[in-house]
């Protein structure tokens, strides 16, 4: 069958636009994804060299579920040549190629968020600054923040006051740390997340022949996800498809949930400004969600007032009603997870890995766990501690690490004196200070500066054999394959030895982790990946994008395991069955959110997602009582769940306290029960009629919460006095610069930068602001 058959006239009709700027809007499981994939193909068949093409996807494990897509589609091993990623993994690449021309070493090395923010407190130290004001995360996002805008420290320091480091804050500090990170990021020779996206950004601008050359490279751009991109991105793309114009962006502006971390909607609402005569294609029909799930989420995303509307149907089946269970405790609640899955896989004849469980927050997984465990359920958590950001194994990277680029201060320091070989606090302290009075890196001291390091000789001994030990390793970094050296690495260095002999429970999972650690380098090294033209790839190659794997990227699709995964993590996966757990006030919306609009819509934008995800049933539940920060805590249902159509729901009966209850309510009730079965314990209302009145739209059960949360709409008045460049203050963003306001009164607009949060549109009559 010709594969253009196996798309809608829409989707058709978007994959063969091939020239020009195009954008897909569309809601969930409407076959975006679909839709680039199939376009690659596309262009493949029509002749496009592979190498030309550039596709950035959400995660690697996305991008190479679409490569083996686009194989079966087109056949033979094409796929493999096209340039696909996450902008990490593929700027990283173009990074390594390129970094001599911004004085880096091609061996760069990528700290991850640990190292940052190991690198911060010991700045925060250094500067003899409070940590208790200057809390390292704060820190980090502020300046991951201001990274991600594509703000240099100089023009931090320009606008120290819009960026709220004041004196009213207290924090005036941030600057001079920017400044600090920045400078010994690069004496590691060091980059950072933000910095893989920062530095591209300097690349394509500084160096126009570089811009070129990849201009020329990357004639088609394809985008995923494009209501996720943040500045920085946005400019990398920007600046890429200049030449060409070959640029297709497809995104679900109801899916942006990453404006917390620097995303920006505003990416696709300045589409139609940057290419004016670009192509719309909107996808209507949505192939992978009953006709209850697709109608619910329409109901939810419908509250929200920023959005762009879409309709969204489906030909799929009624489905079932979206179930909502109520149990006393988080444990309770996991133990009706974990009893559901049981009695729906086994009546149903159904795999683990059907069943997905979704909550808001990483540590709601912990519930879920022990009860899957109870019944000897299979599952798998995708994110939470990645293996990693495990210690054996960061301390056996920080050696590859420091062998490929011995300037990296964070590996140096993690295994300085890993495994004990008598290089003391006092001695590291000696040389953090030498090499900040040389303007140096740590291992410039002690490679070459030994003699002027007032330590004992016994100890300058021990660095100079640490030294020539990591020298030794980088001879042979060229000779040996990744294997061999990574084996030689974990010997001779003692640490697989010092492993070996713990043998409590704990030594012997670190041990049988690095075993692993080394397997997996073994199979890598095995690996015949196009790029090394046959030849075995050497430890260098394994480690250009260690850094930038996550536990989302493993390829282990054979396992059959339920899967644990926060919302944001979900975007753009489906599962027949999902669980959305913790559906309640506080928690789901966060409590953050609830004080302003805008983030409350991002968490019901979230729910959206997680409401999406499911192809053939969705249930939804709540605790009653739930540990947070170690107190228990009383909780309240979701506002969410009186959110959705209550012809699309059925929730548990009311019950006058929940504590008057005789017996076994909550996780109970549909213990051993087939899960499609007894509703006992529900209210089942018609399917599809809607009620006559408009009245319930509350299932009885529920506490009735406001909509929206109370928001001062004083600010209104002030409204006149607000125009694009005036400084004003927002109650929870702080001190922000309006860019631009429009519309007309009482519903003016107005776009403000938050050096806090970025950039945000506000309505007037909403937003507290106040000049200043
Ligand atoms: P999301 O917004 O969640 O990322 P999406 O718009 O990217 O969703 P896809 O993941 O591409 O949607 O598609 C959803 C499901 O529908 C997939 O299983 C896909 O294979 C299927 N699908 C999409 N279009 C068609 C079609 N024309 N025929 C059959 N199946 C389709
Ligand atoms: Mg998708």
């Amino acid at each position: 069958m010709d594969y253009l058959d196996q798309l809608n006239p829409a989707q058709r009709a978007a994959v063969e636009h091939t020239e020009g700027p195009c954008m897909v809007i569309a809601g969930a499981g409407s076959g975006k994804t679909r839709v680039l994939t199939y376009r690659i193909a596309h262009l493949i068949n029509k002749g496009v060299d592979p190498f030309n093409i550039l596709s950035l996807t959400f995660t690697n494990k996305a991008a190479r579920e679409m490569k083996e897509r686009i194989s079966k589609v087109i056949g033979g091993t094409e796929a493999r040549n096209i340039w696909m990623g996450t902008f990490h993994s593929i700027f990283a690449r173009i990074l390594r190629v390129e970094a001599e021309k911004l004085n880096y070493p091609s061996n760069f090395s990528i700290y991850d968020s640990a190292d940052s923010k190991s690198l911060l407190k010991s700045i925060v130290k250094e500067m003899a600054l409070d940590d208790k004001l200057y809390k390292v995360g704060f820190v980090q996002s502020r300046i991951s923040k201001a990274k991600n805008n594509l703000i240099s420290p100089k023009a931090y320091r320009e606008n120290a006051e819009i960026m709220g480091d004041d004196e009213m804050s207290g924090r005036t500090k941030i600057v001079e740390i920017y400044y600090e990170y920045n400078l010994r990021l690069f004496k590691s020779g060091a980059m950072d997340f933000d910095d893989l996206l920062y530095k591209t950004n300097v690349l394509l601008r500084d160096f126009p022949e570089v811009l070129h050359k990849y201009q020329h490279k990357f004639k088609y751009l394809l985008v995923d996800e494009y209501q996720d991109t943040n500045f920085s991105q946005y400019l990398i793309v920007k600046k890429l498809a200049a030449l060409n114009e070959n640029l297709c962006v497809v995104g679900d502006d109801a899916q942006s949930i990453y404006g917390f971390r620097g995303a920006n909607i505003q990416n696709i609402l300045n589409f139609k400004n940057d290419y004016p005569d670009y192509k719309l294609f909107k996808l209507e029909q949505n192939y992978r969600s009953t006709k209850t799930i697709v109608a619910a989420a329409n109901s939810v995303i419908g509250k929200n007032r920023d959005q762009i509307k879409k309709k969204v149907w489906t030909d799929n089946v009624d489905g079932d009603i979206i179930r909502v269970s109520r149990s006393l405790s988080d444990n309770e609640e996991g133990l009706f997870v974990a009893n559901d899955i049981f009695t729906d896989r086994n009546n149903n004849q159904l795999s683990n890995k059907s069943f997905a469980i979704l909550y808001r927050t990483n540590s709601q997984s912990r519930a879920m766990e022990e009860a899957l465990r109870k019944i000897n359920i299979p599952y798998r958590i995708y994110g939470g501690q990645s293996f990693y950001q495990r210690k054996e194994i960061k301390d056996l990277l920080a050696y590859y690490r420091l062998t490929a680029n011995p300037k990296d201060e964070e590996s140096l320091k993690r295994v300085i004196n890993y495994p004990a070989r008598g290089i003391g606090k006092t001695t590291l302290e000696k040389i953090t200070i030498a090499a900040a009075e040389n303007q140096s890196s740590l291992w410039e001291v002690i490679s070459y500066g030994l003699n002027t390091l007032q330590v004992n000789s016994g100890t300058k001994q021990k660095l100079a054999d640490f030294v020539t030990m990591i020298r030794s390793f980088g001879a042979q970094l060229q000779s040996l394959d990744a294997f061999s050296m990574a084996e030689h690495i974990a010997k001779s260095t003692g640490l697989l030895r010092e492993l070996y002999a713990d043998k409590t429970p704990e030594g012997l999972t670190r041990f049988e982790n690095i075993q692993e650690l080394l397997n997996g380098i073994k199979e890598f090294s095995e690996s015949n990946l196009p790029e090394f033209n046959g030849e075995k790839p050497h430890l260098t190659d394994f480690l250009v994008d260690v850094a930038l794997l996550t536990d989302a990227d493993q390829n282990d699709d054979d396992d059959d395991k339920v899967s644990l995964m926060t919302i944001h993590a979900s975007k753009g996966l489906e599962f027949p069955h999902v669980y959305i757990v913790g559906m309640e006030e506080n928690l789901f919306p966060s409590q953050l959110s609830l004080s302003d609009r805008s983030e409350l819509e991002e968490e019901r934008r979230l729910f959206y997602v997680a409401l999406t995800r499911a192809e053939k049933k969705t249930t939804l539940t709540y605790a009653l009582s739930r540990y947070r920060y170690g107190t228990l805590n009383h909780s309240e249902p979701s506002r969410f769940i009186e959110e959705i159509d209550p012809q699309f729901i059925e929730a548990p009966e009311k019950l006058e306290t929940p504590f008057e209850r005789d017996s076994g309510f909550g996780a109970t009730p549909w213990k051993g029960m087939g899960s499609s079965g007894d509703s006992r314990n529900f209210q089942r209302k018609e399917k599809y009629e809607r009620p006559a009145s408009p009245a319930p739209t509350v299932p009885p059960n529920l506490k009735r919460v406001s909509q929206v949360p109370n928001i001062s709409t004083a600010n209104a008045t002030a409204a006149g006095t607000i125009v694009a460049g005036s400084q004003v203050v927002h109650a929870k963003f702080g001190k922000g610069k309006v860019l631009n306001v429009e519309g007309e009164s009482p519903n003016e607009k107005a776009t403000v930068f938050f050096p806090s949060v970025g950039q945000k549109q506000l309505l007037l009559k909403f937003a507290k602001l106040t000049p200043v």
